[in-house]
Order: structure tokens, then sequence, then C-alpha cells
């Protein structure tokens, strides 16, 4: 008889397709498809057929020759995700003005007096940085510069507010760094030490992004150092700045109140404050666990960001906001540009936020009734084979080289479960909060990208930059040269290396942040779920008691993920990598494999 092994999960709905005969098993081909609709509801029946149809058609059979199938079920779990801004920063008087014109004039770092450049013909000797507003063309600002110069006077750097920084510099005789569109130029203060700062192109500020290097050009005392730190930190990944030092002037980093986290354990509640981060928000978890449920105190972020998950996840069960209850929560620091109040150019500054990732458990019945639709529409035996880890474990199992005890981890969209199998062959399996779509949206949320899709392909693709029509730098700082010219509108731009090519991505972060945000972004949900994933399944709480590991799911997919865990483990003596299902599947087809066998071996 041939049966299938069908794996609906939240993203994708895979089939194992096999051949039983007389005890022996043989695979036959695989399917996979997007799931349709929310996992665990009826809408999954469309997927279902279509990903058997794809097996189907793979092995060369009608899908009337499938004698039964076998569904998981659906202990896992729904998850989503949100993001609550902690902190804001705040200039009470115009003493920064961080921003990234497109095209800032000069390069290098000017210190002076800010002076109106109407007034420069008048000053007495010293370094001035000339404010120059809309009303003074580029061709009088360098001349009134040139003639300053010539008089002896120290012009060290300027702030206008067009956009004509170059043509500036390209008329000036010792060129100096200018800093322009700055739209608000009338606040400004004149009269005021000032630092001007423009990197080279592709560059980065490095003086005054740096607290140490503000202190060093205004010649500021610890005290008032520490002050500066948001300055320093509102700067960091500019181009060009400039900071201006007013006696009274003050930029002040608030933290947003943003209200509690009750987390309801089965033995204790402990109640934790959104701005207080990451770590204690884990803390808390960790030691209110096992986790019974989550709130947030009404009227606050927090209460509303809660509420928002639970509606999300109550649409999505179709079950009461009341009824839904938070079985695991994972929080994550991560920034959240927002525009600076009190700003002269339209400032961004990177605020500290914290992204949360609930879910919560759906129930059996649903399976089941999955099961009973789609017998009907197939006339076909289906049944709900077993648990999703479990199914995983004995498919993970197949892959070459592994043995147990073993733990998986298999890191899907919505959650990373794991489970453990013991020499006796007993199984231990928990399910985490927090997986692909989590770091998606980190990624989404720190470049600040309207669009999901490309922060989805920012997480799987490498960068690299089109530097000429026939040379790409790749991320690593390696160059490849191409024989044929590559596609102009791909010039100067940062691409994803996709199979079909290069694909332009609308970001104006450098390479290097990205970079930076996509790993970390990984690291902070990955390998903080991976550690906390296995400590739960151990008897002991030490990870120390497992010898492999195997991870699976389509962040196993991934070309860095596997890597990061991996390399996090090996600390732990644990021999950890992607995993290879029947030798030819990779990471994927794990569960419905499992299913196939799990069948095969109660038949
Ligand atoms: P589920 O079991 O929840 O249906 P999957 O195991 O299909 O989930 O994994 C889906 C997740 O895998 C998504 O977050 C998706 O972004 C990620 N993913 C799929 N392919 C890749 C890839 N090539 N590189 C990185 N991530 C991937
Ligand atoms: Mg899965």
């Amino acid at each position: 008889m041939i049966i299938a092994g069908v794996d609906i999960g939240n993203a994708s709905t895979e089939t194992a397709l096999a051949l039983t005969e007389g005890g022996r098993l043989k695979f036959l081909s695989s399917g996979i498809v997007d799931t349709t609709g929310i996992k665990g509801t009826r809408q999954n029946i469309h997927g279902v057929f279509a990903s058997l149809k794809q097996a189907a058609d793979r092995a060369g059979i009608p899908l009337g020759d499938i004698g039964f199938v076998s569904l998981n079920e659906a202990t896992p779990v729904i998850g989503d995700v949100a993001m609550e801004t902690i902190t804001e920063t705040i200039i009470t008087e115009s003493t920064l003005i961080g921003h990234n014109p497109h095209t800032p004039g000069g390069e290098g770092i000017g210190s002076g007096v800010t002076i109106s450049i109407r007034e420069l013909p008048n000053a007495a000797a010293g370094d001035y940085i000339p404010i120059i507003a809309a009303d003074t063309n580029h061709e009088e600002a360098a001349a009134i510069i040139n003639r300053a110069v010539e008089r002896g006077i120290g012009v060290k750097g300027a702030v206008a507010q067009k956009d004509d920084a170059v043509l500036i510099v390209n008329r000036i005789k010792t060129p100096i760094p200018i800093v322009d569109e700055v739209k608000f130029i009338e606040k400004v203060p004149v009269g005021m030490p000032a630092v001007v700062e423009v990197a080279r192109a592709g560059g980065v500020v490095e003086m005054l992004s740096n607290p140490y290097g503000i202190a060093t050009v205004f010649g500021l005392n610890p005290e008032e150092t520490k002050f500066i730190v948001p300055v320093a930190r509102a700067l960091i990944g500019n181009r060009s700045a400039v900071v201006i030092k007013t006696p009274s002037g003050d930029v002040t980093e608030r933290v947003i109140p943003a209200g509690k986290l009750q987390i309801i354990g089965e033995q204790r509640t402990l109640g934790v404050d959104i701005e207080s981060g990451s770590q204690e928000i884990m803390k808390a978890v960790r030691e209110a666990s096992p986790v019974a449920d989550v709130k947030g105190e009404a009227g606050t972020n927090a209460g509303g960001m809660l509420e928002r998950v639970r509606q999300t996840l109550s649409d999505l069960t179709d079950r009461l906001p009341a009824d839904i209850k938070i079985q695991d929560l994972l929080a994550v620091d991560t920034f959240n540009p927002q525009k600076v109040s009190g700003g002269v150019a339209e400032e961004f500054s990177m605020e500290n936020a914290v992204g949360i990732a609930a879910m919560v458990k759906s129930d059996r019945l649903q399976m089941d009734m999955i099961a009973r639709e789609l017998a009907g529409q197939l006339k076909i035996k289906v049944g709900v084979g077993g648990v999703e880890a479990d199914m995983a474990i004995q498919g993970a199992l197949t892959t070459p080289g592994v043995s147990s005890p073993l733990a998986i981890i298999d890191m899907g969209a919505g959650s990373t479960d794991a489970s453990v199998i013991t020499r006796t062959g007993h199984v231990k399996s928990v399910h985490l909060a927090g997986a692909g779509n989590m770091v998606t949206l980190l990624i989404q949320t720190e470049l600040g990208l309207d669009s999901w899709d490309i922060a989805e392909d920012i997480k799987r693709y490498p960068l690299a930059r089109v530097e000429s029509l026939f040379h790409i730098r790749h991320e690593d700082g390696t160059v490849q040269f191409f024989k044929n010219a590559l596609s102009p509108e791909t010039f100067a731009r940062t691409v994803l290396i996709k199979e079909g090519g290069f694909v332009p991505i609308p970001v104006s972060a450098s390479i290097e942040k990205i970079k930076t945000v996509r790993k970390e972004a990984k690291e902070k949900v990955f390998v903080t779920n991976a550690l906390r994933a296995l400590t739960m399944v151990t008897e002991s709480g030490n990870i120390r008691e497992i010898d492999f590991v195997v991870l699976v799911g389509g962040s196993a997919l991934d070309f860095e993920i596997p890597q990061m865990v991996t390399g996090a483990l090996s600390h732990y003596g644990i021999v950890a990598g992607r995993g290879n299902v029947r030798e030819t599947e990779g990471p994927r087809n794990a569960v419905a494999t499992g299913l196939v066998l799990n069948y095969g071996k109660g038949a």
C-alpha cells in the first residue's frame, strides 16, 4: 500500500510518500507547499491536497493510489510577534544634527563657533562654523568663505539649509566638511561651539558617534561626558553630523513607561516592567515556568501589546480572547528608528525597543476535523498519526551519523520546538515562542523597512555591493569579477545574491549595518531559543547531558543559523548540525517522514 505522512506547519505543508510491502518501507517522493490558512483550521485542506498531489506527481502515481494519509497531531503552536519602543530621545535645545543628507560636502572634522554666514565678513579672528540659510546661494556662500579665509579667519566647517554642500565645497579654496539639508536652520543657535563631521562616501562618522570623541573635541569632564551618551548613540551609523554645545542645551533619553507584564506561572506569578528589557523579562519567564498565561497591565503599552497578540491568536484559532492562554514568551531587545522630537533636521534616533513572540497551544480536535473532511473529499483513509515532536525525532534519526540519545530542534516560522529521546526511547518535548518570523520582524524594524517580504529576503540571502558593471564586492569583502556586464539597474546598489541573480534592495543602510542587524536578529532568536529549549527538555536542566543535536525545519535551511547554533552548542560539548532527513531531504520533511515511519511500525 502507498502511505503518505503530511505535516501541516505554520508556514509549510510537507508530504512524505512511501510504499509499504511485506513490512518493508520504501520512500517514493516528497512534497512541499505553503500552508493554506492558519495551521489547524479547515483552510489547511487545500494545502494538504496540493502537497499530496505534488508528491504523487513526483512519484508518477495517481492521487487515488494513496491508501492512507497520516496527519500530525497539532499540539504545536501558533505564534505571533509584537514590538514596543521603550525610549525616546528628546532635544530640548538644538544641540545635535545627526541627519544623513544625501550629499554632504567635503570630508573630515572641523570645530569652531557657529556664526551666520552674513556675519562672517565682520568676524574677529578665530575658528568658525558658518550657518548658511537658504537665502544665501552657493556662489555667495563660497565667496564669503573664501574672503574670510584670505583675511586669516578659520572657517572649519559649515551647516547649510539647502542641498548645496557639494556645490559650495567645489567653489572654496580649502575644502571643509559641510552638512546640508538642515530644514529648520533658524533653530541652529549661533555663538556656540560646534563640531561638524563628514565621513568619506560609504563611511560613517567616528568622532561624533563616540562619547569620548565628543568629550575630546569639546573638552568635557567625565560628568558632562555621561550626559552626551544619547547624542553619540543617536549619531551612530550616520555619514555626517553636527554637534553644538549650548549652555543649557540638553539631549535626554527618556524611558517611556511601558507597563508591566504579568507572567502567570503554574506555581507563582511574577511581574516585570517591559522597559527593564529582555534579560529581566526572560528571567521572570524562567522563574515562573511552567507558564500558564501572560498578561499586560491594562491601560499601558504592555497591555496593548499583549492584547493585540491575544486578539490575533484568538482570530486565528477561533477561540475567545479570554480563552487564549499564552504559554511562552520570547522577549528580545531591539532598536526602532524614530524621529527625534525637537530635532532640527528631522533626525532619526535608534530607540530601544522590546520585541516579543508569544505562542499558544492549539487543540487536537481541529486536526480530527481536518482528517474527517480530507477523508471525505479524497475518499482515502486519513488518521491523526502522532505528536509532531515525536515524529520529528523519528524523521531526524534518519540523518546519517546520528543515534539516540538525541535532541532535535525544529526551527519553523512561529515556534522553535525541541525534543529529546533517551536511550530507552522516552521522548520529552517543548514548544517555544519565537522563530523565523521573529527574525524577519527584527530585521524589518531595525532597518525601518515597510515591506515584510524585503525583510524576509534580507534574512535569507547574502549581500553584495555592485561596485562597477564588471565587479561586485561580497559582504565578506571578497571581490568577484564578471566577463559580461551586469544589469545597469544594479550599478552602485546593495544587492541580494539570489538564485536567479542579483536583486537590488531599497535600503540606504550600509552593507555592514544590514549584515550586523541580520546576524544579531538570528542570534537573539535562535541561539537563545536553542539553549532555552535544550535546558527545558533535559532532566537535570544541564544541557551537557545531550550528545547530539539535529537541527530541522525551514529555518535550518538558513545560510548562517545552523552554524550559529552549532557554534553556541559546541561550548557545551554537544555535536550539533543541520539534519539530512532520509539522506536526501536536508532539514526538511522530518515530521512527514516520521509519520510514515511511525505508521510503518504500527502496521
Ligand atoms: P513550519 O513548520 O512552522 O511550517 P517551516 O519549517 O516551513 O515552518 O519553516 C518556515 C520558516 O523557515 C520561515 O520563517 C522561513 O522564513 C524560513 N525559511 C524557509 N526557507 C528558508 C531559507 N532558505 N533560509 C532561511 N530561512 C528559511
Ligand atoms: Mg514544522
